[in-house]
């Protein structure tokens, strides 16, 4: 896509339940096409992790497993899409996960000149979310995920990528993971049609391992890669 001055730019979205590995793809696609990779999630625990106002204001909803809400969290995405590093482009991961945020996310890159390029959805059954989430663990400094089973860590407790500590989100309990599933389904799947409508939407099989998912989701993008 380019933008209103003529210059070639890259936004993408990311969909899927928790646990249905937009922060790996993220992390994927980021890295091949040079592009921020803005994770809500990662935003608000980091503000939580510093004990900011925002920190404040977001912990009680991630505890629950519910949404922040939407006025809060579009003002968070707007001030960090400002930054020089997102004029060529960003990858959304965890963001949009409301047709409110949707909406406002278009009217944002319009105001800016930009569009949105393609909706990336990750499909994975509900019963693979439970398993995947239950065994996640995530390095606490470069936030890349593990799972016990799946992609273990190549030394117990320490992230191959940076050597970081590697913890289990507060959020990953079953009671949370239970409510959080909940919430997706019931806030974020209309978020399909909406795309769908739009002719942005493109749908990954994401039960396969990590490296065919990539595979696909660089295919979908064009990537010189897979070509
Ligand atoms: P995630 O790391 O994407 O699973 O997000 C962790 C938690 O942060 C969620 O369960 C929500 O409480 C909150 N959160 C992250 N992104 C959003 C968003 N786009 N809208 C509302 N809440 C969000």
């Amino acid at each position: 896509m380019k933008d209103s001055s003529g210059k070639k730019t890259m936004y993408l979205v990311l969909l899927g339940a928790p646990g249905a590995g937009k922060g790996t793809q993220a992390v994927v696609i980021a890295k091949e096409f040079k592009l921020p990779h803005l994770a809500s999630g990662d935003l608000f625990r980091q503000a939580v992790q510093k004990g900011t106002k925002l920190g404040e204001l977001v912990k009680s909803y991630m505890e629950k497993g519910a949404l922040v809400p939407d006025d809060v969290t579009i003002q968070v995405i707007s001030v960090r899409l400002n930054e020089p590093d997102c004029a060529k482009g960003c990858v959304f991961d965890g963001f949009p996960r409301t047709l409110e945020q949707a909406k406002a996310l278009d009217k944002a890159l319009a105001e800016r000149g930009k569009a949105l390029d393609k909706a990336i959805y990750i499909d994975v059954p509900e019963e693979e979310l439970m398993k995947r989430l239950g065994g996640r663990w995530v390095c606490r400094q470069c936030q890349a995920p593990y799972h016990e089973v799946t992609s273990p860590p190549k030394t117990s407790g320490k992230c191959d990528r940076c050597g970081g500590e590697l913890y289990q989100r507060p959020d990953d309990n079953e009671t949370t993971i239970k409510e959080r599933l909940k919430v997706y389904f019931a806030q974020t799947t209309p978020l399909l049609d909406y795309y769908q409508e739009k002719g942005k939407l493109v749908k990954i099989d994401g039960k396969l391992g990590i490296e065919q998912v990539s595979e696909s989701v660089l295919e979908a993008l064009g990537s010189a890669k897979v070509r």
